[in-house]
């Protein structure tokens, strides 16, 4: 059961500002109130635009923006319980999920700490040309201005953490929109940012209606970049209607593992069995497709299935618990629907297939074919595919064959493979020997083709939230 009943404000200014409207957010899982919050509208979002140039005119140097950011690190470290269970109560989280999440945070504030204190430009070799002759040149790193953040619900602490840490040590004001139905979370982040010593107006935080708070970020030219973690959709559209802003977007993936035959086929199943179903499914890198080489499809079934059947589900404030429920009653119905379209399509369902209760049961479908939703769009839910293929190149083609381009991953023993597989999976990262689900925080993280167009990790947002300017000096 959910435990805390939280009243949370906006953040404008420095102000934590009521404005009468209230945004009620309930638990995935028992559909409680687990909190409410002030909601804005587009006034609070001019305000917030207002308050974050302002600030911006008075620069905060770079140990400063360190030492706030280190001391963010800290706070999230000794309110670790409290951070986990907001994570756990507003997404339906399962606590094991939520604490990984909460322990990410931390890492994010540091790497980014550590990117505020080295953030320089570099010398251009003047003489390299006749016409240098004679000067100095080089640049610096300057922020880019105001940036608007706007988060999803998957993971409603670190995502967050990866548009506003950058952001700060970039020395860029931010006005963050989180996720409707999971803004708890970044606001106690903006909490923790503020007893941190952040001075007012360099994090603003607005929660209401999204295209009313998104217009009003893409229509205002002070904006100069967009921040966007979502859906493909509604991140291609920003993009469109702002082509004189920076529009950074980390969207969604179908992701697949190849598992050849001369892989470890236990440890991939065990590997599989753990990330293709942790938050019930709904993170981007979710294991979603794999395709098997034949000779090792039965192993690979055998070692898998029985794995996923001991997955426990259940209440996700419950620290036993390994799946959960997913975001709402329209993500429910809309995944069942998936996986009814596939078997009447010709797939065996493995194991699940079925709700339990409000729950999906963990469903793993054999032989589904390319063109079903459930192998080409992005299910963002408790479901995966696997199907036995005859090659590597059968595999890469099918790993290919979505347009998502997010990460993918590779099974195999064979240094050779692993390095085909690297340079031919049309994808922004791939892993080998482990999931793709994997991400460490400060890793270049990013996607080609409808994935997105930018990379995060601290260093990596950094370079996409400032601009270079070069100074030249007749010596
Ligand atoms: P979403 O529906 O696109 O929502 C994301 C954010 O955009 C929310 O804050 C939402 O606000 C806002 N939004 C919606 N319509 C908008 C508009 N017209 N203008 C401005 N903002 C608008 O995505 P989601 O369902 O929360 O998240 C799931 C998606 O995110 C999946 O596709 C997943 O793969 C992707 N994702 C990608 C990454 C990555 O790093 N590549 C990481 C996590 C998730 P409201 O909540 O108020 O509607």
């Amino acid at each position: 059961m959910a435990v805390t009943a939280q009243e949370r404000k906006l953040l404008i200014g420095g102000e934590w500002v009521e404005t009468g409207d209230w945004i009620d957010v309930a638990s995935p899982y028992s559909s409680e109130t687990v909190g409410r919050v002030a909601k804005a509208g587009r006034d609070e979002a001019r305000r917030a635009i207002d308050a974050a140039e302002a600030a911006m005119r008075d620069p905060l140097p770079a140990h400063k923006r360190a030492e706030i950011l280190v001391r963010v690190a800290g706070f999230l470290g000794r309110r670790h319980d409290e951070v986990a269970r907001t994570i756990s109560d507003e997404a339906g989280k399962p606590m094991k999920a939520a604490r990984v999440e909460a322990r990410r945070a931390m890492s994010t504030y540091t790497f980014a700490a550590v990117e505020a204190r080295k953030l320089a430009g570099e010398m251009v070799p003047m003489d390299a040309a006749q016409a240098g002759e004679g000067k100095l040149g080089f640049t610096v790193r300057r922020p880019i201005g105001v940036v608007g953040a706007i988060t999803p619900f998957n993971f409603p602490l670190n995502l967050v953490a990866h548009k506003l840490a950058p952001a700060l040590a970039a020395g860029c004001a931010v006005v963050l929109k989180p996720a409707s139905q999971t803004p708890l979370s970044a606001l106690l982040l903006a909490e923790l940012e503020t007893e941190a010593g952040l001075p007012s107006g360099w994090l603003n935080v607005v929660v209401g209606p999204a295209s009313e708070l998104g217009d009003v970020l893409i229509e205002d030219d002070r904006v100069k970049a967009i921040t966007f973690t979502g859906s493909g959709t509604v991140g291609w559209g920003l993009a469109e209607r702002a082509p004189k802003k920076r529009v950074k977007l980390e969207l969604g993936n179908a992701t697949p593992v190849i598992v050849t035959a001369d892989a470890d086929v236990d440890a991939a199943a065990a590997a599989m069995a753990a990330n293709a179903f942790s938050f019930a499914g709904q993170s981007c890198i979710s294991v979603q497709r794999i395709y098997v080489e034949a000779r090792a499809y039965e192993r690979f079934v055998e070692g898998f299935v029985p794995r996923v059947e001991e997955l426990r589900l259940g209440d996700p404030a419950d620290e036993a618990t390994d799946v959960g429920p997913v975001i709402d009653d329209d993500a429910r119905v809309r995944i069942l629907d998936w996986i009814e379209e596939a078997r009447t399509n010709g797939a065996t369902v493995l194991t699940g297939g079925e709700p339990e209760g409000q729950l999906i049961r963990p469903t793993v479908l054999a032989d589904a074919g390319p063109q079903l939703k459930v192998n080409c769009e992005e299910v963002f839910g408790p479901v995966c595919t696997i199907n036995a293929v005859e090659s590597l190149d059968e595999a890469i083609e099918l790993a290919n064959a979505t347009r998502y381009g997010l990460q993918a991953g590779i099974f195999t023993t064979k240094l050779a493979t692993a390095l085909r597989a690297a340079r031919d999976l049309d994808f922004g990262g791939i892993t080998v020997n482990e999931a793709p689900t994997f991400r460490s925080d400060q890793m270049p993280y990013g996607g080609v083709k409808d994935s997105g167009n930018t990379r995060e990790g601290p260093a990596y947002a950094i370079r996409e939230l400032t601009e270079e300017r070069l100074v030249v000096i007749d010596v």
